[in-house]
C-alpha cells in the first residue's frame, strides 16, 4: 500500500469572474460608490474651526489632536477610540450572528478594492471570455496594451488610495503640493509607498487568497454563527430533484418535462460559478472561503428569470430553514447583543455630549511637605495643570476654600488667560496665618477636631471655574495641606 504525502501547497487557479447584474450587485456598487466617496473626498472637506486646522476629519499627531468635523479629541480622551473600538467589535459579532459574513461581501476594504480592481479589469480586458482567451493568447501588442494599461490603472489606484489615507494625518492640499515637489515628511513618502504596494499586491494579485488564507476573520467567523444565521446556501432539494442536476436539452426543457424526469432546477449552466470571485460552487454547501457577495443569488435568479421558474434556487436562507425548520432571529443572544451594542453606544454618546471645555488637577508639591514661615504662618506649595480643549482662547479663575484664614497666591494673577488648546504649569501657595495655642497647650484646630470630629487643616479645595470663553461646571479639587507635627 503507497502512502500519500499530503500536499502542502495548493498552486493558485486564476480565477477570472463574470460580471453579473442584479440586486445584490447593484446594493454592492452602491455601497462601494458611497465607501470611496466619502474616503477620497473626505481629506478635502473643509471645516471653520478658528485657531486649529480647517480640515473636517484630521489626525494631527505631532500637535497631538484628532478632529471630526465638530469634535476634537486629545490625547486623554483616546478612551473614546477604545470605546468606538469595542462597539465595532460588538457590532460585529451581533450582526455576523444575525446575517453571517456580510461585512466581508459588502464593506471590507479588501472586497471593496478588489471589486474595483475587478471592474478596471473588465473595463480594459473585456468579460471573462476575453479575459480568458487574452490569458491564454501569446505575448502581443494587444495583451501588451491591455495588462498594461490594467496594471497602470491600477497603479494609480493603489497610488492614489495611499496618498488619500496620508491626507487624513497632514492638512491635505499642502500635501498634494509638498509630496509632488519632494519636500513631504518622509514618513508621508513611506505610508504611501507601503500602502500603494500593499494595495496593488491585495487587490490587483492576491485578491481571493487573502480573504482564504490571510484574514483571521474568516477562520473566526463559525464561533458567532448557529444554525439560524442568515447564510447563501444552493437548495439541493429544488436544484438535484431526485435524479440530479441537468442541463437543458431534448425532453428536459420545460418545467413540466424536467419534473417528470425527476431532475431538478438547476440546468446545470455554471453561471454561479462563473461570477463567484472566490471561485467557488455554491451547490457543494457552506463553504469557509464564500464571502457571502451574493452574486450567485443574482446569476442564479437571471437563469430562473429566463426559464420563468421561480427565483431562489440559491438564496439567503439558514441552516434551520434548510432542514425544514423556522428561522428565529430574535433570540436572547441577538437580544443580549442589542442591549450591550445599545448601552455602549449610549455611554459613549454621553461621555462626548457632556465632555468638559477644559480640564485642571492640582497636585501638592512634597518636597518639602509644608514650609514655616518666619512669622509662624504655615505654606504648602501645589503645581496646577490647565488644559483648554477649545479651538478658542478662554480664562478660568481659581479659589479655594475649606481652610479657614487661608490665603491663596499664583504670583499674584487673580486669573489665567488660556489660549486655544494651550496647556499650561503654574505653581499656587496656599498659606494659613500662625496657629494659636490655648491654655492647656492645644493648638486651636486640636480643639476644633474634639468638637466637630474633623480637622479643618487636612485639606483645603481648589475651585477652577471657567469666566470667559466658556461655560462649565467649575472643578473642584481636594487637596492635602499639611501642618508640623504635633507642632
Ligand atoms: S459562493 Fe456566492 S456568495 Fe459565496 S463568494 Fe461565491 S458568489 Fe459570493
Ligand atoms: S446559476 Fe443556478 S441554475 Fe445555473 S448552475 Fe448555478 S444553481 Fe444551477
Amino acid at each position: 500500500m503507497s502512502e500519500q504525502t499530503p500536499e502542502l501547497y495548493q498552486k493558485r487557479i486564476h480565477i477570472h469572474p463574470r460580471s453579473v447584474k442584479g440586486r445584490f450587485r447593484n446594493l454592492k456598487t452602491g455601497i462601494l460608490a458611497l465607501a470611496y466617496i466619502v474616503f477620497f473626498l473626505l481629506p478635502w472637506l473643509r471645516w471653520d474651526r478658528p485657531n486649529a486646522p480647517d480640515q473636517a476629519v484630521l489626525y494631527d499627531l505631532p500637535g497631538r489632536h484628532f478632529y471630526i468635523f465638530g469634535l476634537t479629541i486629545q490625547v486623554q480622551d483616546i478612551f473614546w477610540l477604545a470605546g468606538v473600538l469595542i462597539i465595532f467589535a460588538i457590532l460585529l459579532f451581533f450582526v455576523t450572528g444575525l446575517a453571517g459574513r456580510v461585512w466581508c461581501g459588502y464593506f471590507c476594504f479588501q472586497t471593496l478594492w478588489t471589486d474595483l480592481y475587478m471592474m478596471v479589469e473588465q473595463w480594459i480586458q473585456g468579460d471573462r471570455p476575453a479575459r480568458m482567451r487574452l490569458d491564454k493568447s501569446s505575448w502581443n501588442r494587444e495583451k501588451l496594451m491591455k495588462r498594461g494599461g490594467t496594471y497602470a490603472a491600477w497603479l494609480f489606484i493603489a497610488f492614489w488610495s495611499g496618498l488619500t489615507f496620508t491626507m487624513y494625518w497632514v492638512d491635505a492640499p499642502t500635501l498634494v503640493v509638498d509630496f509632488l515637489l519632494g519636500r513631504a515628511p518622509y514618513a508621508a513618502y513611506f505610508t504611501t509607498l507601503f500602502l500603494t504596494t500593499t494595495t496593488f499586491v491585495m487587490a490587483g494579485l492576491a485578491r481571493e487568497q487573502v480573504c482564504t488564507y490571510m484574514c483571521p476573520y474568516a477562520r473566526f467567523q463559525s464561533a458567532m454563527f448557529d444554525h439560524d444565521t442568515l447564510i447563501i446556501s444552493y437548495d439541493p432539494k429544488r436544484g438535484e430533484g431526485t435524479k440530479g442536476r441537468a442541463k437543458l436539452g431534448k425532453g428536459l426543457k420545460t418545467y413540466e418535462e424536467r419534473q417528470k424526469a425527476g431532475v431538478g432546477d438547476c440546468i446545470d449552466c455554471g453561471y454561479c460559478v462563473q461570477v463567484c470571485p472566490v471561485g467557488i460552487d455554491i451547490r457543494d454547501g457552506l463553504q469557509y472561503q464564500c464571502i457571502s457577495c451574493a452574486l450567485c443569488i443574482d446569476a442564479c435568479d437571471i437563469i430562473m428569470d429566463n426559464q420563468k421558474w421561480p427565483r431562489g434556487l440559491i438564496s439567503y436562507t439558514s441552516e434551520h430553514a434548510l432542514q425544514g425548520h423556522k428561522t428565529t432571529l430574535l433570540k436572547p443572544k441577538t437580544f443580549g447583543y442589542g442591549v450591550i451594542l445599545t448601552a455602549a453606544t449610549g455611554l459613549l454618546i454621553w461621555s462626548i455630549v457632556t465632555r468638559s471645555p477644559y480640564t485642571g488637577t492640582v497636585e501638592q508639591i512634597r518636597q518639602p511637605l509644608y514650609t514655616q514661615m518666619s512669622d509662624g504662618s504655615i505654606r504648602n506649595t501645589y503645581e496646577i495643570k490647565l488644559n483648554n480643549k477649545l479651538t478658542a482662547p478662554m480664562t478660568v479663575g481659581i479659589r479655594i476654600q475649606g481652610l479657614p484664614g487661608a490665603v491663596l497666591d499664583m504670583d499674584g494673577m487673580d486669573h489665567i488667560d488660556l489660549a486655544p488648546q494651550q496647556r499650561i504649569k503654574l505653581l499656587a501657595r496656599v498659606q494659613i496665618p500662625p496657629i494659636q495655642e490655648d491654655h492647656e497647650g492645644k493648638e486651636d484646630h486640636e480643639e476644633k477636631e474634639d468638637h466637630e470630629g474633623k480637622n479643618d487643616r487636612d485639606e483645603v479645595t481648589f475651585i477652577i471655574e471657567a469666566l470667559a470663553g466658556t461655560t462649565a461646571e467649575p472643578i473642584r479639587r481636594e487637596v492635602p495641606f499639611y501642618v508640623p507635627e504635633g507642632d
